[in-house]
C-alpha cells in the first residue's frame, strides 16, 4: 500500500466527474440511465478543426513544443481576445495549458501561499475550492442568492475581503447557474476591487459564447481597464468548439504570472498536446458562424427544460442567461419521502434517489456550495431531455 500525501487528503474528487462516471458504470451494467451530469456539449468538434488536426499530424507537427504554447497559437489567442473582448494582450501575456482546469490549477499553485485566502462566490464550479486547498490556501466561500440571480453582490464582496485575500474568482456565464454578470454588475465589483490593490481576479469565461436572448458576456478586464494588470482572463477550446477531449485552455494575464505558470508546466504536464494546439488555431481563426446555430439549439433546450421543470411538483428554477445548465431548487421536497421509502434530507440524497428510482443522473447542489439544489446539464438532444423530464416528474409526483 502506498499511502496518500497529506496534501491529497485536503481535496475531494470532482463531484461532476464522479457522478458522470457512476452513470457510465450503471449503464455498462445494463441499467437504462439518462445522464445529465456532464459539463460537455453533445455536439461534435467542427470538421474544419478536425481537418487542421489531421493536417498537423501529416505535417509531422507531433513533437514537443514551447512549454506554454506555440507562437502561432499565442498569436491567434491575442487576435481572439482583441476581436471578441476588445482586450490587447501580447504573446508573452498568454498561457496555453492542457485544458482550462490546468490553467486555473497553474495560476493558483503559482501564486498562493499557506494563509492566503481566495474569495469564491457560491454556487461555484466544483474544482475552484479544491484547487485552492491543494495550493495550501483557504477558500472563502461567499454565498449568493437566487433572488440576486446567484450573482455576487458588491457589499458581500466587500465584507469578505481581509488582509489575506489574494484572489477573487469570477465565472460568467456561470457553471452551475447559467448566470451572467452584466457590464454594470462587473463595474460595481470593480469599484470595490480598485480599493484593494493586493487582490487579483481570475475571470473564467469558458462559456463566453453560450449566451441567450439579448445577453452579452463581457469581461472584467474590458469593463475595468484599470484592473487589467491584476486580471487573469481565462478561456478554452472545450465548450465553444466542443473540444473537451482535446485539452486546450488558455489565458491572458500579467507576464510574470504567465511565466510562473510555464515553470509549473515545465515540471508537470509539459506542453499541451501539439496536434490540439494546431487544431485550436484553426478553431479560433476559422469561420465562427456555427457558434450561432449551436447557441440556438442550446436556447431551445434551455427553454424546454425551464418550462418543464417549473411544471413539476416541488421543483422551481430561474431562466439562465448562459452556459448549458439549470440550477433547480428542490427545497420543497426536503423532509418528504420518495416512493422507495427514502426520506429526503439533502439535495445529495434527492439526486441519489432519483438515480436509483428513475435512472436520471444530475449533480447535487452541495457539490457547488449552495443547497438544496441540483444541476441539470441540458447539453443533450430534446428527445433525451423530454424523457429525462418525464422521469423526474414521475419521481417527484411520487414524493409525499
Ligand atoms: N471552468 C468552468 C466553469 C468549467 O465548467 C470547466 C469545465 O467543466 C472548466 C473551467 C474546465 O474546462 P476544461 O478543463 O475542459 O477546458
Amino acid at each position: 500500500m502506498i499511502p496518500p500525501s497529506t496534501r491529497l487528503a485536503k481535496i475531494a474528487p470532482s463531484a461532476t466527474v464522479a457522478m458522470t462516471q457512476r452513470a457510465r458504470a450503471l449503464a455498462r451494467d445494463g441499467r437504462d440511465i439518462i445522464s445529465l451530469s456532464a459539463g460537455e456539449p453533445d455536439f461534435f468538434t467542427p470538421d474544419f478543426v478536425k481537418g487542421a488536426a489531421i493536417a498537423a499530424i501529416n505535417n509531422d507537427q507531433t513533437k514537443y513544443t514551447n512549454i506554454d504554447g506555440i507562437a502561432a497559437l499565442k498569436e491567434a489567442i491575442c487576435e481572439k481576445f482583441l476581436r471578441d473582448n476588445g482586450l490587447r494582450y501580447l504573446p508573452e501575456q498568454i498561457s496555453v495549458a492542457p485544458g482550462g482546469k490546468a490553467i486555473i490549477f497553474n495560476a493558483l499553485i503559482a501564486s498562493l501561499n499557506p494563509g492566503d485566502e481566495v474569495i469564491i462566490p457560491a454556487p461555484y464550479w466544483v474544482s475552484y475550492p479544491d484547487i485552492v486547498r491543494f495550493a495550501g490556501a483557504t477558500p472563502v466561500i461567499v454565498p449568493t442568492c437566487e433572488d440576486d440571480n446567484f450573482l455576487l453582490q458588491p457589499n458581500a464582496l466587500e465584507k469578505s475581503i481581509t488582509p489575506n485575500t489574494r484572489w477573487l474568482i469570477l465565472n460568467s456565464p456561470n457553471n452551475p447557474t447559467g448566470s451572467v454578470y452584466s457590464r454594470a454588475a462587473l463595474a460595481a465589483l470593480a469599484d470595490i476591487l480598485v480599493e484593494h490593490p493586493g487582490i487579483a481576479v481570475l475571470c473564467d469565461y469558458i462559456y463566453e459564447h453560450i449566451v441567450y436572448d439579448d445577453t452579452q458576456s463581457c469581461t472584467l478586464a474590458e469593463v475595468a481597464p484599470t484592473l487589467f494588470e491584476r486580471i487573469l482572463t481565462m478561456n478554452g477550446a472545450s465548450k465553444a468548439y466542443s473540444m473537451t477531449g482535446w485539452r486546450i485552455g488558455y489565458a491572458g494575464g500579467p507576464a510574470s504570472l504567465i511565466s510562473s505558470m510555464a515553470k509549473i508546466m515545465s515540471q508537470s504536464t509539459g506542453n499541451p498536446c501539439t496536434i490540439s494546439q494546431w487544431a485550436t488555431i484553426a478553431a479560433l481563426r476559422g469561420d465562427q458562424g456555427f457558434l450561432e446555430s449551436r447557441r440556438n439549439s442550446f436556447q431551445e433546450r434551455r427553454d424546454f427544460v425551464v418550462r418543464r421543470i417549473n411544471q413539476i411538483n416541488g421543483l422551481t428554477c430561474k431562466t439562465p442567461k448562459g452556459a448549458f445548465y439549470v440550477y433547480v431548487s428542490c427545497k420543497q421536497h426536503m423532509g418528504k419521502t420518495t416512493a422507495s421509502g427514502v426520506t429526503i434530507t439533502s439535495d445529495e440524497n434527492f439526486v441519489e434517489a432519483l438515480l436509483e428510482d428513475q435512472g436520471v443522473a444530475v449533480v447535487h447542489g452541495g457539490a457547488f456550495g449552495l443547497t438544496p439544489y441540483f444541476r441539470i446539464s441540458y447539453a443533450a438532444c430534446l428527445e433525451t431531455l423530454e424523457r429525462a423530464c418525464k422521469r423526474i416528474e414521475k419521481f417527484c409526483n411520487a414524493i409525499a
